[in-house]
């Protein structure tokens, strides 16, 4: 599973030519609370960790659906995802992170500020 995840997606880089833009080094793809999943968009120093999240994957709140052909086997799937999604923005918490979640239909610059006053605040 943890190896199936798309790198590089459409938003993700063009969030992170945003944030490279602003002059906001990051690093890529870093384990931090779990050594089998990497992170997308990591500020090791202000400890605070970038989530890209695809609107039909993560459930998100604009566009969440479930596919009507094999409904439950659909519902229970994304159910598993919105709890590892829960369990792992805790797992964060609990260890002194900061997780930000920018979905896929959000504007990259919008996103950008949110990134960047939380990274500002925390450095
Ligand atoms: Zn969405």
């Amino acid at each position: 599973m943890q190896n199936q995840r798309r790198t590089d997606t459409g938003p993700e880089l063009a969030l992170r030519r945003e944030l490279h833009h602003r002059g906001l080094r990051y690093r890529l793809h870093v384990p931090i609370v779990d050594a089998r999943r990497c992170h997308d968009i990591v500020f090791a120093s202000a400890k605070v960790v970038v989530e890209v999240r695809g609107c039909f994957w993560h459930s998100c709140p604009e566009h969440r659906s479930s596919p009507k052909a094999n409904a439950t086997w659909w519902a229970d799937k994304l159910a598993a995802k919105r709890r590892r999604d829960k369990d792992t923005a805790r797992r964060f918490g609990k260890a002194g992170w900061s997780l930000v979640v920018v979905w896929e239909h959000e504007d990259p610059s919008v996103a950008a500020d949110r990134v960047q006053r939380l990274v500002d605040h925390r450095s």
